[in-house]
C-alpha cells in the first residue's frame, strides 16, 4: 500500500521557530518546568491539544467573509443550523461559545445534589459542571478498557451492566440522563461501537432516561465504527454518525474538535421543554439563540467544518497519522496506551521512566524532556494533574487537525529516539510552587 498523503496543499504558512537546546533549557527553567507556561512562539511542535488549534479550509475562510453578522436571523445562523439539525437529527439546535458553554447550561437545569449523571468517561469540564451542580458524575467502565495493553476496538465502551446496576442502586428518578462520550478523551481517545451506542439506549429506555452524547469526537468515531465494526465498512461516515446520533436524545459539543474550528461549540435536544429552558439561560450569559456567543462568521467555520470532518480521504490521513506516530514510539520500545486513538498518543512515563516514582512526577518530568531535546510541548496526565487518583502516569500527545506535515511527525519520532537513548539521566520533578485549583495548568516545578 503506498503512503497516506496529506489530502490537501498548502496555500499560506504560519513559521515555527527553531531555538537552541540551551536556549530551551533556560526557558523551561523559567517556566518552573510547566508547559503551560512556555510562550507558543517558544515552540516547535505543538502537541499540547487538538482544541481549537485546527488549519481551517479555503472554503471555511471564504465563509467567514460571508459571515452574516445580525443580531437576530443571521443567515449564517441558518446555515450552520440546517448543517447542525441534518447531521443529528435533532429537533434543538442551539449555539454556544464552548462544549463547556453547552456543559454548563444543560447542567444547571437538570442536575442537583442527589442526582447522579453517569457516562462511559466524563471529560473534566463536564464532570466539573455536573458537580458544580451537587451531583455526582460517575465513570462507567470496565477494567479492561483502561488497561493500556489490552488490544481491543472499542474501549471506550460504556460498563453496561455496570450501567444497570448503578441506575438500579440509585434509583433512575435520580439519574436526569446519561452521557457517552465519543470518542472517549478521558480513556486513550478510544471509540465506542455502535452497538454499545445501541445497547445504551435500550437499556436506558426502559428507565425512561434520556441519553446524551457528548459529541466532540463524532466523526473520529464514525471512522472507527467504518474501519473496525461488523456491517459498517460500505456506509459513508455521514450515515454512520447519523446513525449514532439517531439513539440520543440530545448532544453537546465543542465544536473546537471534530467541526474544525477554532472556536464554538453547541447544545442540540428534541424535548421541546427543555429546549425553551435552555434559551432562556443562553440569553443570560451567552447571547441571543442566534449567535449563542459566537460571531455569525464563527457559525459559518463551524457549518462548513462539519461537512469537512465527513470526508473520508481527510479522515484515513488523521487517523493514520496518529497511529503512524504511535507504531514508531512502540517500535522503538516507548510504551504508549494501545491501540492508538483518534486524535492523540499517549505514552505510559510511568513504565517508560521506571527510575522515577509517581511521586517524582515522571509524566512531567517527560514533557520536559521533550521540549529540552526537541521543542515540542505536551500535556502530563497523571499524578500531576489527578493527585494521588491517577490511575496511571500518562503523557499525551495530540494531533491538531490538518497543521502538520509527515515530516513534522517524523521528527517527533527522531526527538524520541535521542530520549530514549538517554533516559536514564532524566530527573523527576517536585513542586516549587503548587497552586490549588486544577493546578497542572499554572503550578511551578524543579528537579529533584
Ligand atoms: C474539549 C472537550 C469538552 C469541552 O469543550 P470545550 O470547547 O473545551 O469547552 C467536552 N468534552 C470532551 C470530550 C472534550 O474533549
Amino acid at each position: 500500500m503506498k503512503t497516506i498523503i496529506e489530502p490537501f496543499r498548502i496555500k499560506m504558512v504560519e513559521p515555527i521557530r527553531m531555538t537552541t537546546k540551551e536556549e530551551r533549557e533556560a526557558i523551561i527553567r523559567k517556566a518552573g518546568y510547566n508547559p503551560f507556561l512556555i510562550k507558543a512562539e517558544d515552540v516547535l511542535i505543538d502537541l499540547l491539544t487538538d482544541s481549537g488549534t485546527s488549519a481551517m479550509s479555503q472554503e471555511q475562510w471564504a465563509g467567514m467573509m460571508r459571515g452574516d453578522e445580525s443580531y437576530a436571523g443571521s443567515r449564517s445562523f441558518l446555515r450552520f443550523e440546517d448543517v447542525t439539525k441534518s447531521l443529528t437529527g435533532m429537533r434543538h439546535v442551539i449555539p454556544t461559545h464552548q462544549g463547556r458553554a453547552s456543559e454548563r447550561i444543560l447542567f444547571s437545569l437538570v442536575a442537583d445534589k442527589g442526582k447522579v449523571v453517569p457516562s462511559n468517561t466524563h471529560f473534566d469540564t463536564t464532570r466539573a459542571n455536573i458537580e458544580h451542580e451537587g451531583a455526582m458524575a460517575a465513570d462507567v467502565i470496565s477494567d479492561d478498557c483502561i488497561d493500556p495493553d489490552l488490544i481491543a476496538p472499542f474501549k471506550g465502551n460504556m460498563d453496561i451492566e455496570a450501567l444497570e446496576r448503578l441506575i438500579r442502586d440509585t434509583g433512575p428518578e435520580n439519574v436526569p440522563l446519561c452521557m457517552l462520550t465519543v470518542t472517549n478523551n478521558a480513556t486513550g481517545g478510544q471509540p465506542v461501537s455502535m452497538a454499545n451506542i445501541r445497547a445504551t439506549k435500550s437499556l436506558l429506555r426502559q428507565f425512561d432516561i434520556p441519553l446524551f452524547l457528548d459529541a466532540c469526537r463524532f466523526a473520529e468515531n464514525a471512522w472507527f465504527i467504518k474501519t473496525r465494526e461488523e456491517g459498517y465498512a460500505d456506509v459513508s461516515l455521514r450515515d454512520i454518525a447519523k446513525e449514532m446520533f439517531s439513539y440520543a436524545d440530545g448532544c453537546t459539543m465543542s465544536a473546537k474538535k471534530d467541526a474544525i474550528s477554532n472556536i464554538g461549540g453547541f447544545l442540540a435536544v428534541n424535548d421541546d421543554g427543555l429546549a425553551q429552558r435552555i434559551r432562556a439561560l443562553l440569553i443570560l450569559t451567552e447571547g441571543f439563540p442566534t449567535y449563542g456567543g459566537l460571531a455569525g462568521r464563527d457559525l459559518e467555520a463551524i457549518a462548513q467544518g462539519l461537512i469537512e470532518v465527513l470526508d473520508e480521504d481527510y479522515m484515513r490521513y488523521r487517523v493514520r497519522s496518529v497511529e503512524f506516530l504511535g507504531e514508531r514510539l512502540m517500535a522503538m520500545g516507548v510504551p504508549i496506551f494501545q491501540p492508538t486513538g483518534g486524535h492523540a498518543v499517549y505514552i505510559d512515563a510511568g513504565r517508560f521512566l521506571p527510575h522515577i516514582p509517581a511521586e517524582q512526577f515522571p509524566g512531567q518530568a517527560l514533557v520536559a524532556a521533550m521540549y529540552v531535546e526537541g521543542g515540542i510541548r505536551a500535556v502530563e496526565i497523571g499524578s500531576v494533574m489527578f493527585g494521588n487518583d491517577s490511575r496511571h502516569e500518562l503523557v499525551r500527545l495530540a494531533i491538531p487537525r490538518r497543521v502538520l506535515t509527515q515530516s513534522h511527525i517524523e521528527y517527533v519520532v527522531e526527538v524520541f529516539e535521542d530520549i530514549t537513548r538517554s533516559k536514564t539521566s532524566i530527573r523527576g520533578l517536585k513542586f516549587a510552587h503548587e497552586t490549588d485549583v486544577l493546578r497542572h495548568f499554572t503550578s511551578t516545578f524543579e528537579p529533584v
